[in-house]
């Protein structure tokens, strides 16, 4: 059975990097009918921010990317959350002191920094590991004795893991394709602190032994730890599961990673919901009016591709296509543009009917009630031209609210010397007919060959007294919509 993870550490929000990478460890899960389990790696206590466990789990939650196993979910395989599985990494960790595959480490952070200052005054950098050990505080270079000693006199210390220098590690990744590194390059990563708390590397690896993780498909950042984390299943005798790096996501320029700082400059969202800092609020996608779906359907084609032209997936056709071959080696470029466009599209996608909550939330936000024969009727006027609900009203507003003022331009170009007179006497023909836009169509074109004007001359002081600008519908439909009585009254205030 296949078992993925998504495996964030809560120190902020998830920003739209993360989400995919949940994403494509869901679709990947339910194409082989698998599980997709979400696992908190809390370990960094300096770096843990309060708010970010339930805020992952709430756009999860959203997104639909709901989780077989996981915190928050349930499961056999629990806790889900590393800090309440220190016990269990402690017993791992004695077995690897047992075994001799890793050591104490008593270095201060002076004298770290020392050797650190020393290897750059020979133009090297310092790395922890076979060149240096011999040199350095640790139960490698001291005598049993002194180790234990140092061990009852409570010394501070690292468990750092003993990396075979002599090795030639074979990486295989789903999407990277086969890499060579030689241990002897790697350092000796500290596995586990004197404060009890593992470190991301050997809690990552126990968890996902012991919650029988079979795929890895996390961010591109984690490529350089893969040749540890081969070793350290090795180390354990246990067999690694496949791993697939992901492509970054790229700024719209297309250099460089996207970042928070980019959706603050350019005013796009680069988080799936509001998220409170001390700076402020940042508005996520959920706020400003995404569709769940259409994000899905976004981040699907950032760094996935069918290899045809189809741009509009269903969740149901991703987990169908969804494969890991066709995920692409180099970086996605984000397009805000395209993410609206994906808005669009979804929007067009849906009835009247099933964006009527969404407007009447919109409408609620803008202290209007309304009944909902005439949203309805609104939506369905104005969808076409909308990328998001929010649209629909600021388009519609006239709908509800009556102009308090008129565009300047607007009425110099459609209030003329005459157009008091042709409103008044139109007001007269509206009193006579029913309240249909056919009618209503037709009693313009016979008032205008009656009266011997141009469509014009009623058109568009009309337009201006309804809406307040030269914008909008069809005049007739305005009307039908806005009944007779708040169409002769809006026309009686402009011609006061
Ligand atoms: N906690 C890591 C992160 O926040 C998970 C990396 C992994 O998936 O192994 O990205």
């Amino acid at each position: 059975e296949v078992r993925v993870r998504f495996a964030p550490s809560p120190t902020g929000a998830l920003h739209i990097g993360g989400v995919r990478t949940a994403l494509y460890n869901y679709l990947f899960a339910k194409h082989h009918n698998g599980k997709f389990l979400l696992r908190i790696e809390d370990t960094d206590q300096t770096r843990f921010v309060e708010g970010a466990e339930q805020y992952i789990i709430d756009s999860l939650k959203w997104l639909g990317l709901t989780p077989d196993e996981g915190v928050g979910f349930g499961g056999e395989l629990g806790p889900y959350k590393q800090s309440e599985r220190k016990e269990i990494y402690k017993g791992y960790i004695e077995e690897l002191l047992a075994n001799g595959k890793a050591y104490y480490a008593f270095d201060t952070a002076e004298e770290l920094d020392e050797a650190r200052a020393k290897a750059e005054e020979n133009k090297e950098t310092f790395i922890y590991n076979w060149s240096t050990r011999g040199a350095l505080k640790n139960s490698l270079s001291l005598s049993e004795e002194e180790t234990k000693a140092l061990l009852d006199a409570e010394t501070p210390y690292v468990v750092r893991f003993k990396i075979d220098d002599t090795r030639t590690v074979l990486l295989d990744d789903l999407i990277r394709g086969k890499i060579s590194i030689d241990a002897s390059t790697l350092d000796d990563k500290v596995l586990f602190k004197s404060d009890g708390m593992p470190t991301y590397h050997m809690a990552n690896i126990v968890d996902d032994h012991l919650m029988e993780i079979t795929h890895v498909i996390r961010g591109e950042e984690w490529l350089p730890s893969m040749a540890l984390h081969e070793l350290l299943y090795d180390a354990f005798g246990w067999e690694a599961p496949r791993f697939a790096h992901l492509p970054l996501i790229l700024k719209p320029e297309g250099k460089g990673k996207l970042s928070k700082r980019d959706g603050d400059k350019h005013g796009f969202p680069v988080f799936p919901m509001e998220w409170k800092t001390e700076e402020g609020v940042a508005k996520g996608y959920k706020e400003e009016g995404y569709f769940p779906d259409a994000v899905i359907n976004m981040l699907a084609l950032l760094g996935w591709s069918s290899g045809t032209d189809k741009e509009i997936y269903t969740m149901d056709e991703l987990i169908q296509e969804f494969s890991l071959e066709k995920v692409s080696k180099s970086g996605a470029r984000f397009s805000p543009d395209k993410a609206t466009w994906f808005n669009n599209q979804y929007l067009q996608q849906k009835s009247a009917e099933e964006l009527l909550p969404a407007f009447e939330e919109v409408l609620a936000v803008n202290g209007v009630e309304a009944n909902s024969t005439l949203n309805i009727q609104v939506i369905e006027l104005l969808k076409e031209r909308a990328d998001f609900v929010k649209d629909i009203y600021t388009q519609g507003e006239f709908f509800y609210i009556a102009p308090s003022s008129y565009d300047e331009k607007a009425a110099k170009k459609a209030f003329k010397e005459d157009s008091t007179e042709i409103l008044t006497k139109f007001i007269e023909v509206l009193n006579g007919v029913e309240f249909d836009a056919e009618t209503l169509h037709q009693a313009m074109a016979d008032f205008v060959t009656a009266q011997e004007i141009g469509f014009g001359k009623i058109g568009m002081p009309l337009r201006l007294s309804l809406v307040g600008a030269l914008q909008g519908p069809d005049v007739p439909v305005i009307m039908a919509m806005l009944g007779k009585d708040e169409t002769i009254a809006r026309i009686n205030k402009i011609i006061e």
